[in-house]
């Protein structure tokens, strides 16, 4: 099985028995601040088991059905965790406003802190593992899973002083305010989730750092070319599509002018990872200077 998968199962098996302990700390204190802490953890826990799956499946080559490849399926996990924050949130929410308005005392809070407590060391260092191997092996998606769970580790110590607190001083409000902070600081995350596989759907263009820099390379790669023009860009998961007209002289040969695509090709192969490239060749009379790539 490939490593990250690997490390993907241990994820999913981590955050199982984290949730397990977060759920029995708020059994044992009845706190809302840790109900919502431990539905934290079902988001986390859904959206490994999601994660893993779209892993797997986008990773698969193209096929007759789906000859783009299937980068996009990466998306439909995100969306699902959207979808789950939102109802999480929600229902956070709803419990928060009516302990805030009808405040229990917890019952055996120290108890429960001591589990939850635990629970976050658990996820504290399954995080600098995460760190290490994501380092490591270069891969952004797990070190932006090390750095999601480091927050859930921060919000959790959040959540233990906050419950310490609400039992020492006996401010029975503390306890549904933070929960409410929780919830919302989960929107937020969720927010930013769904906003960034909305762009994937939407077939947004790649950053402008990088369309700089392809236009860079076609620039300095395509001797012999007169323009590049109607370069279109659009990424799907890890996949980035480059698609653009390279006006040649009408007197160059079908075989010089694939030679030259087969260089600019290469040269950007070499700079951007999972690239997937389509050049239409035109004579010189298909020129159209402005918004062009000139060549140098
Ligand atoms: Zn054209
Ligand atoms: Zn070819």
């Amino acid at each position: 099985m490939d490593r990250t998968l690997k490390l993907a199962l241990g994820s999913i098996a981590v955050g199982a028995l984290v949730l397990g302990l977060k759920y029995f700390a708020y059994h044992l204190t009845g706190s809302i601040a840790l109900y919502s802490d431990a539905l934290e953890s079902i988001i986390n826990v859904a959206t490994a088991i999601a994660a893993f799956f779209a892993v797997r499946l986008s990773a698969e080559p193209p096929d007759a059905n789906h000859p783009y490849g299937h980068y996009k399926a990466e998306y439909l996990s995100a969306i699902l965790e959207g979808v789950m924050i939102v109802v999480a949130s929600l229902s956070i929410l709803r419990e928060a406003y009516h302990g805030f308005l009808a405040p229990k005392p917890l019952d055996a809070p120290f108890e429960g802190l001591i589990v939850n407590a635990a629970a976050s060391l658990i996820n504290a260092a399954w995080c600098a593992i995460l760190l290490r191997y994501g380092r490591r092996w270069r891969s952004p998606a797990l070190v932006a899973d090390a750095k999601h769970l480091w927050t859930d580790v921060i919000t959790s110590g959040g959540v233990i002083i906050g419950v310490g607190l609400t039992a020492m001083t006996g401010w029975l409000q503390l306890d549904p305010l933070l929960a409410a902070l929780v919830a919302l600081n989960i929107l937020w995350a969720g927010w930013k989730l769904m906003r960034e596989s909305i762009g994937g759907l939407m077939d947004e263009a790649t950053p402008p750092e990088t369309l700089a820099r392809v236009r860079n390379i076609i620039s300095t790669h395509a001797n012999g070319a007169l323009e590049a023009h109607d370069l279109r860009t659009r990424h799907a998961g890890r996949a980035t599509f480059i698609e653009f007209h390279l006006v040649v002289p009408g007197t160059m040969t079908v075989s010089e002018s694939h030679a030259l695509c087969d260089q600019i090709e290469a040269a950007l192969h070499k700079d951007i990872p999972d690239l997937i490239i389509h050049i239409h060749v035109e004579p010189e009379e298909k020129a159209k200077h402005p918004g062009g790539v000139p060549i140098v």
